[in-house]
């Protein structure tokens, strides 16, 4: 497990996260169906979904919305978007099973690419907090709330936690570049982009 990772929040006590294959752009193009999506097995007792000559394992057990902020692609504008996420319920555990794309952050609003993205910006490439607001902040910064980020020095600060660092923007920086050594092989550019791109493929 990377140490970015632990950026997240434990695991959800309603139900249980599994990640697609899909990204949020690709699962935002073509949401999958939910045969598409079914995991192969239940992630708590570990039965198979589809054993052979039986019943499915895992039903499909509705939809739920969740609310993504941050830039669509690392060049867009901030907004907030709508993911449809598939439950499963698993026949033999009980366990509720929800899958999501790639990028999805469990129990934070802004995904994993927005907040690799803005540790980038910030203690990678120097910009001051407002600035990062100005560019990864799903809502216009007016007036006097521009003086700074409370959420960027959340984040900045659970990195720091995460990897036992004193200092809030070496925590930043480091979790920066992890997210950015994940970018896809062809992706390239300055770090923040490949962090953006890396934070998009983190499941
Ligand atoms: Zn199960």
């Amino acid at each position: 497990m990377l140490p970015v990772d632990l950026l997240r929040s434990p695991t959800s006590r309603q139900s249980r996260i599994v990640y697609s294959a899909l990204d949020v752009k690709s699962w935002m193009q073509a949401p999958p169906s939910v045969e598409a999506a079914r995991p192969g097995a239940c992630p708590g007792c570990g039965a198979a979904s589809r054993p052979p000559g039986a019943g499915l394992g895992l039903h499909g057990h509705g939809l739920r919305e969740r609310q993504l902020r941050g830039p669509p692609t690392v060049d867009a504008a901030s907004t907030t978007q709508v993911v449809v996420c598939r439950r499963y319920r698993c026949v033999g555990c009980g366990a509720v099973i929800l899958v999501v794309p790639r990028g999805i952050a469990p129990r934070r609003h802004y995904g994993h690419a927005a907040i690799a993205f803005a540790l980038a910006l910030w203690a990678l490439a120097g910009q001051t907090a407002p600035a990062v607001r100005r560019r990864v902040c799903a809502w216009p910064v007016t007036g006097a709330a521009a003086t700074g980020w409370r959420t960027l020095r959340r984040w900045a600060d659970a990195a720091r936690a995460a990897l036992g660092l004193a200092d809030r923007r070496a925590a930043a920086a480091r979790a920066a570049q992890i997210a950015a050594g994940r970018a896809p092989p062809l992706i390239a550019g300055p770090v923040w982009e490949l962090a953006y791109a890396g934070g998009a493929a983190m499941a």
